[in-house]
């Protein structure tokens, strides 16, 4: 993977990880591990919009535009989703149930970034 798509891929999930918690989108993780419902909420928010190929920079991009901000955020999500062939990463806290998304490389992330232990914390107490 080269630096530019490692950055590129960083900001996928960042991305991602703010069109849950700025928008109702948060509330599809309740919907997991069923893809199909989480697309099915998906797709009705892309649809308040539209996508348009255009030249940027000399590469191409798939822009989205709507002015729902729900909208806007199922389209940052799709992208993660495509990436990341599926919604592994999208993941809903073990301790306190809001939405994340899991930027660990192996996804095994279970906690939000402000549930997540520091290295030296106990790990008997959840
Ligand atoms: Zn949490």
């Amino acid at each position: 993977m080269s630096a530019r798509r490692g950055e590129a891929w960083s900001h996928v999930l960042i991305n991602a990880e703010r069109a849950l918690a700025v928008s109702s989108l948060g509330e599809l993780v309740a919907l997991l591990p069923d893809e199909h419902a989480v697309t099915e909420v998906l797709n009705e928010h892309l649809a308040q919009g539209s996508a348009v190929l255009v030249p940027e920079k000399g590469r191409w991009r798939l822009r989205y535009e709507s002015s729902s901000v729900s909208a806007q955020a199922a389209f940052t999500l799709a992208k993660l989703v495509i990436l990341d062939d599926g919604f592994a990463r999208v993941k809903q806290c073990a301790r306190c149930r809001q939405p994340f998304v899991d930027q660990t490389s192996a996804r095994t992330g279970k906690r939000c970034a402000e549930h997540l232990r520091s290295p030296g914390e106990n790990r008997r107490y959840p």
